[in-house]
């Protein structure tokens, strides 16, 4: 018996085929030009690193180090996790290449990430993201830059109508360590009314219960104290500053003082680009400050702020058709013909077009052909015409058709391109 489930692809993962790479591609290549245009550089940095680097940066009691990483030891033993999501590898990237002095570093990314979730409608195991990072600007110019890109970016997608933007502070470490011990009190007072799995946050990072998505927390969280009232005048002042930025550009926002990062590098803005056209998964473009993060890994201290969006969420919101270029048909009539027509379809794609000449069959069933692979016209190359140097080109939209010499065929070919 063969055995059929290694032909399935492992649950949570996905095989990309044409259709949706050009919705991919779309939406990368939307996402990179503007990126560039805000003076962002790609970076690539390897899709698994030594468990530590995810470990020790996303926190003990994060969802991602509990329960979703994909680690193994690798035939050496060395401890490896594919990573779940961009920013500690490239701050570990930053700090391998000793890049202190060349800051502020711009940085965009995109590629696969691997997180052992439970799948669901934009919820894989393996996923893409397309992320930004902004080292070395303490400034909160540079929270208002890296999210007027995020929403750049979703307007040029045309997806900004279904989505809107949530933000909070979480003050520096003052504000955050005073806030952290008044919530911890409140939440002491009320554990007989938490979920278990908040009873178990309460000891270990008592923010993230403002995190929880369990109706039974839920009473106790919207009675919870509000971090605005913990934050000192550094912290407050700050807050205001991005707020006021983005207003003055016009970006529309809503404070939601339940979006929290519970790891203990950040500090801050929070913020959450969220739609609800996709059920529970909401999420669209997550990011925010991480001052802390370069530090804690063994750097120098150093700001960061950045954002990470989940590719096929965007892939799902995009209702454009992405469009595919249309190719050219070459049509050999006759056994003799194809040969030379071989020979013309690859001298004109190494000339730039994109040209398709089916493998066999009568003219006929190469027109038919032609039209079901929607080319906008047919180069059209018999015994005749390979004599007097010349071919045909039928125009399919215009109907058209015209004899031209084969010297004047490029320069007429260029209006098809
Ligand atoms: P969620 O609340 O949906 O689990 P998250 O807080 O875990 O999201 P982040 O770690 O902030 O997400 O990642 C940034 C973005 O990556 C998310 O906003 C989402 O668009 C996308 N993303 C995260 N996890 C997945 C996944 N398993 N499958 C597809 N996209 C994902
Ligand atoms: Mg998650």
């Amino acid at each position: 018996m063969v055995n059929m489930s290694p032909l399935k692809p492992v649950r949570g993962t996905h095989d990309i085929f044409p259709e949706d790479s050009r919705r991919m591609r779309y939406v990368v290549d939307t996402s990179r030009i503007l990126s560039e245009r805000y003076g962002f550089e790609e970076i690539s940095t390897p899709i698994f690193e030594f468990s530590e680097v995810f470990n020790k940066t996303l926190g003990e009691t994060s969802d991602i180090v509990t329960k979703e990483m994909y680690t193994f030891a690798d035939k050496s033993g060395d401890t490896i996790t594919l990573r779940p999501e961009g920013t500690a590898g490239i701050a570990r990237a930053f700090i391998s290449a000793g890049l202190f002095q060349e800051l502020p570093l711009k940085y965009f990314y995109v590629g696969p990430m691997f997180r052992y979730e439970r799948p669901q409608k934009g919820r894989l195991r393996q996923f893409h993201q397309f992320g930004v990072e902004l080292l070395g600007v303490p400034e909160p110019q540079g929270d208002i830059e890296v999210i007027a890109l995020g929403a750049a970016i979703l307007d040029e997608l045309k997806i900004d109508q279904y989505i809107s933007l949530n933000i909070n502070t979480l003050g520096n470490a003052e504000s955050r360590s005073a806030y952290r011990d008044q919530l911890s009190e409140y939440f002491k007072d009320n554990k007989e009314k938490l979920s278990d799995e908040s009873k178990v946050r309460l000891d270990k990072n008592p923010l993230r219960i403002l995190d929880s998505k369990s109706d039974i927390d839920r009473p106790v969280i919207v009675e919870a104290p509000d971090i605005l009232g913990s934050l000192d005048s550094e912290s407050a002042e700050f807050f205001e500053a991005v707020c006021v930025g983005l207003d003055k550009l016009g970006i529309s926002w809503e404070r939601n003082p339940l979006l929290v990062r519970g790891l203990d590098y950040y500090c801050h803005t929070a913020f959450e680009f969220t739609t609800d056209a996709l059920g529970a998964q909401g999420a669209v473009l997550a990011g925010g400050r991480y001052d802390g993060l370069v530090g804690q890994m063994g750097g120098p201290p150093t700001a960061g702020i950045g954002w990470a969006a989940g590719l096929e969420r965007f892939m799902m919101l995009v209702v454009d058709e992405v469009a595919q270029v249309r190719p050219i048909a070459m049509i050999p009539i006759g056994k003799s013909a194809e040969i030379a027509a071989f020979k013309l379809t690859n001298s004109l794609r190494r000339k730039g077009f994109h040209i398709e000449m089916g493998y066999r069959g009568k003219t006929k069933h190469r027109m038919k052909n032609a039209n079901s692979i929607n080319a906008c016209a047919a180069i059209i190359i018999g015994d005749e015409e390979i004599l007097k140097s010349v071919v045909t080109i039928r125009d399919f939209d215009t109907g058209e058709q015209t004899l031209l010499s084969m010297d004047g065929l490029t320069v007429y070919l260029e209006r098809f391109l």
